[in-house]
C-alpha cells in the first residue's frame, strides 16, 4: 500500500470528470467514518466521550451530517457554522460555540439553538448576559500562559489571543456561579497539527489539575473536560501518523490518577478535532492547462490558491500525484502553479514528479480540512465544487461550483443587472 492513496482509479476519475468538470475537492465518506471511529476507539474508556467536529475545517452540512451519524457534535466559531450544525441535524448541547471576539448575534443564535457556550474572555460573561441572557450551562477556555514558557510542545500561549488566564478562570467560574449558572465545562485548545503523544498528555494533565482545583476551591464539579483539537496528520509520505491509541491510553491513565480519586470519575471527555477527521479524506483534483518553460518548468492548473491556500499561506507541504502515472518514475522537477497574480500561488515548488502532459489530472492530497474551507475570491476566482464519494461508490455533489453570477450577486453599480 502506498502511504498516499487516492480512492479512485484513473478510469473512474476520468468518468467523474466528464460529469463534474475540474477543479473540485472530493471527499471519501468511508475514510471520514474510519477517522472518527478511530478517535472514538482511543477514548472508549471515558465515561462519556464526544468529538465536537471543528466545523471550520470542512464547513459542509453533508459532511457534518455524516460525522453526526457517527456520534459527533460540532464546534462552531460563527453564526454560519451554528446554522450548518442546525441544518445538519446537530441539536442543542451537541453544539458548542467556541468563538472569540464574539458578536451579539452569534451568542443569541447559540442561546436560541440551546448550544453550549464556551467563553473566550472574562468580560464576555457580562456581554453574554446583557445581549443574549445566561444559559444554564457554561464553559470557559483556558490559556495556560507562561505556565508553559519555553515549552516547545504547545508554542507560546502568552502570544495567543485565546482564552482566560488562570486567575481570570477561577474568577469567571465564581462569577458565573453567583449569577446562577449551574452546569460547567472546561476547555482549552493549545496544539495544532501535533503528532507527538506527549503534547496531548501534557494538555490532559493541565486540564485534570484544573478540574480538581475548581472542585476544591469553588465546589464546581465540571461535567466535561474539552481537550481541544490539534490532532496532526502526516502530510508528507515519510511522516508517521499520530498514535491515537497511545494518546487515548495515556490520557486514560492520567484520568485514573488525577480525576477518579477526587470524585471526578464521571466527567466526560471531549475533543474538537477538525484536521484529523477530514483532512486525509479529501483531495483537490485539477487539470493541467499549461506547461511553461522559462527559468524553471511550470505546470499551470485550472485551480489556484483560492481553492487551497495552505501551501501559499503556511508553506505547507501537500503531496501531489498524477492520475494514471502513480508508478511512473519521478524524474522531472516542476513548480505546480495556479493562475492568481501572486507569485506565491504555487501548490508545490521544485517537486519531483513524473513527466506531466497537458490535460493530465493532478491530485493534491490531504485537502479535506482547511482546503475548500479557506476559499476566497481574490482575482475574481470562484469556489470550486465539492464531491462526496459515497461508501457505495456513487458520487454526490455536495457543493456546486460558484458561478460568475454568484460573484456579481453582491456587487452594485450603475447599470448592474442585479438591483
Ligand atoms: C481550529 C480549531 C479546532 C480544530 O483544530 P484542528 O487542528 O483542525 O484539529 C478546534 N477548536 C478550536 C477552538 C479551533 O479554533
Amino acid at each position: 500500500m502506498p502511504k498516499k492513496s487516492f480512492p479512485l482509479s484513473h478510469s473512474q476519475l476520468q468518468e467523474i470528470v466528464k460529469k463534474y468538470p475540474t477543479p473540485f475537492h472530493i471527499y471519501d465518506e468511508h475514510a471520514i467514518r474510519e477517522n472518527i471511529r478511530a478517535l472514538q476507539k482511543a477514548f472508549a474508556w471515558a465515561p462519556a466521550f464526544r468529538e465536537q467536529f471543528a466545523v471550520k475545517a470542512l464547513p459542509n452540512p453533508r459532511i457534518v451530517q455524516i460525522l453526526h451519524e457517527e456520534g459527533a457534535g460540532t464546534d462552531c466559531s460563527s453564526k454560519a457554522e451554528l446554522l450548518i450544525s442546525d441544518y445538519a441535524g446537530v441539536k442543542g448541547e451537541e453544539i458548542l460555540l467556541t468563538s472569540n471576539d464574539t458578536p451579539a448575534d452569534e451568542f443569541q443564535k447559540a442561546i436560541e439553538l440551546g448550544a453550549i457556550i464556551n467563553l473566550d474572555d472574562i468580560s464576555h460573561l457580562d456581554y453574554l448576559e446583557k445581549n443574549a441572557g445566561l444559559p444554564e450551562s457554561l464553559c470557559f477556555r483556558y490559556n495556560p500562559g507562561d505556565l508553559m514558557e519555553g515549552n516547545d510542545i504547545i508554542g507560546k500561549p502568552t502570544e495567543a489571543k485565546y482564552g482566560l488566564t488562570r486567575d481570570q478562570l477561577f474568577e469567571a467560574y465564581r462569577m458565573a456561579k453567583e449569577k446562577g449558572v449551574r452546569r460547567f465545562g472546561l476547555h482549552t485548545m493549545v496544539a495544532s497539527n501535533e503528532r507527538r503523544t506527549e503534547a496531548f498528555l501534557f494538555t490532559a494533565k493541565l486540564m485534570f489539575t484544573l478540574a480538581g482545583e475548581l472542585k476544591e476551591r469553588l465546589g464546581i464539579h465540571v461535567e466535561f473536560v474539552n481537550l481541544g483539537g490539534g490532532f496532526g496528520i502526516p502530510y508528507r509520505p515519510e511522516e508517521e501518523p499520530l498514535n491515537l491509541m497511545e494518546i487515548g491510553e495515556g490520557i486514560h491513565k492520567l484520568y485514573e490518577e488525577m480525576m477518579v480519586p477526587k470524585g471526578l470519575g464521571d466527567v466526560a471527555i471531549m475533543t474538537e478535532s477538525g484536521r484529523a477527521m477530514t483532512g486525509p479524506a479529501g483531495w483537490l483534483v485539477s487539470t493541467v492547462l499549461h506547461e511553461k518553460k522559462t527559468y524553471k518548468d511550470y505546470i499551470g492548473l485550472d485551480s489556484c490558491m483560492a481553492n487551497l491556500m495552505r501551501p501559499a499561506m503556511y508553506g505547507a507541504y501537500h503531496h501531489i500525484t498524477i492520475s494514471g502515472k502513480e508508478s511512473a518514475p519521478c524524474d522531472h522537477i516542476y513548480d505546480i502553479t495556479g493562475s492568481l497574480c501572486e507569485n506565491n500561488d504555487k501548490f508545490a515548488i521544485d517537486r519531483k514528479l513524473p513527466k506531466i502532459d497537458i490535460g493530465d489530472l493532478v491530485i493534491i492530497h490531504d485537502t479535506g480540512a482547511h482546503g475548500s474551507a479557506m476559499g476566497f475570491n481574490y482575482n475574481g476566482k470562484l469556489w470550486c465544487a465539492e464531491l462526496l464519494l459515497r461508501e457505495d461508490g456513487s458520487i454526490e455533489l455536495i457543493r456546486r461550483a460558484e458561478t460568475i453570477d454568484d460573484y456579481f450577486a453582491t456587487l452594485r453599480y450603475p447599470g448592474s443587472i442585479i438591483k
